[in-house]
């Protein structure tokens, strides 16, 4: 029987119920284990598809969070990469099988039998699902757990666990760099670190809208150009100009309309997860022989090498802060494209 301890958390028991407080069970750390004391937890999309169960599967009790930053305040007997004081970080990869080709390559996300995320997903210690960091402490094996820069404010690292990997990974993947047009659809928590770390990966960035309010504000997060991408003819302006498009819209949209900006032999990687299909034309994609893919967050050392990278750059996220007890106003408001641009709980809230 493993040992367990009661924690505080955040989150809720049905789709359509707000989150509120609740208790969960963590296990006591094990010998590879470290405990970590939450300090910020960053707000992603993904936690409010899961919380409301628009991508069908999630298990109730949910305590949402992928993006935390926390100080270890305890270590199992064989823990040999951290020590109790260190501040780290956790994402959206807690354990995967470790042995399957995926898991060899540093591809943890694509783990054979199954990654297991940092929430919804079944607990190799419990009998419930994973919960992940709207909560008051969390017990992870060593191996999944990222060092973060000295140099970078924690509290605006958080968001990197999650929207810095996940715009970081496909741009790397596509060999995003010096001599390219790329463009970023959706400036929302995944869309502004995009549009940064392309920036310093040395390529010409061009954002894309439909807010507004964010036009202006894009060159000042480093789009060397912006586009509202409801104006036809600004978007007509960059037909066949880009070599690559990386797209993080949340809800549905016109796929077509931003694959016929695409250069020949040009690629579109979704990494938004609209709870709805996206239909594709044909010819969107046999006139100029364009690819259209998708990518999924990053595997552990490449989470390392993105912090890493950030601490160079010096680059973190635009946060606005919040107190847990605002988590439900704060998911409205993410509905409506209104964050400036990621939410990150004070997590010192949910202890008071
Ligand atoms: P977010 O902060 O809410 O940003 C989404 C952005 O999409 C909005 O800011 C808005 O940008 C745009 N948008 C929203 N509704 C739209 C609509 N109806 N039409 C056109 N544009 C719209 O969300 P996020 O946390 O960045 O996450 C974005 C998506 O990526 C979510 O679906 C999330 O689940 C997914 N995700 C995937 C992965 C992965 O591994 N692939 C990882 C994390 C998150 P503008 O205001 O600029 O138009
Ligand atoms: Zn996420
Ligand atoms: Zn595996």
């Amino acid at each position: 029987m493993i040992e367990t301890t009661n924690v505080k958390a955040f989150g809720t028991e049905a789709a359509e119920a707000p989150l509120n407080e609740l208790g969960i069970s963590r296990r006591k750390p094990t010998a590879h284990d470290v405990e970590i004391d939450i300090l910020f937890c960053g707000v992603c999309h993904s936690d409010l598809h899961t919380a409301k169960n628009e991508w069908h599967g999630t298990q109730y009790p949910c305590v949402p969070g992928h993006e935390i930053v926390g100080k270890i305040i305890s270590v199992g007997d064989h823990v040999s990469k951290f020590k109790v004081g260190d501040t780290v970080g956790v994402g959206c990869i807690v354990d995967s099988c470790r042995e399957c080709q995926y898991c060899q390559d540093g591809l943890e996300q694509f783990c054979e039998p199954g990654m297991t995320g940092t929430y919804n997903s079944p607990d190799k210690y419990l009998d419930t699902p994973t919960f992940g960091g709207y909560s008051e402490s969390v017990v992870v094996d060593e191996n999944y757990v990222l060092r973060i820069p000295e140099n970078l404010d924690l509290a605006a690292t958080a968001p990197l666990l999650c929207a810095g990997i996940t715009t970081y990974s496909p741009l790397r993947h596509w060999n995003v760099g010096p001599g390219q047009k790329v463009g970023i659809v959706g400036i929302g928590g995944l869309g502004h670190m995009g549009i940064k770390i392309a920036k310093a990966m040395g390529a010409e960035v061009v954002a894309f809208t439909t807010s507004e309010a964010k036009f202006a504000e894009a060159k000042r997060l480093g789009a060397d150009e912006v586009v509202m991408s409801k104006d036809k003819d600004q978007m007509a302006a960059y037909t066949g100009k880009l070599h690559f498009i990386l797209d993080a819209v949340s809800a549905e949209h016109d796929i077509n309309a931003f694959l016929s900006l695409l250069r020949v032999d040009g690629s579109l990687a979704l990494v938004g997860a609209p709870e709805q299909p996206l239909p594709v034309a044909a010819f969107s994609l046999i006139m100029g022989r364009k690819s259209f893919s998708g990518s999924m967050i990053g595997g552990i050392a490449e989470t390392q090498e993105m912090l890493d990278f950030c601490g160079e750059h010096h680059i973190t996220a635009d946060i606005e802060m919040i107190d847990i007890q605002e988590i439900n106003q704060a998911y409205e408001r993410m509905l409506k494209g209104d964050v400036k641009y990621r939410f990150v709980i004070d997590m010192a809230s949910l202890k008071k």
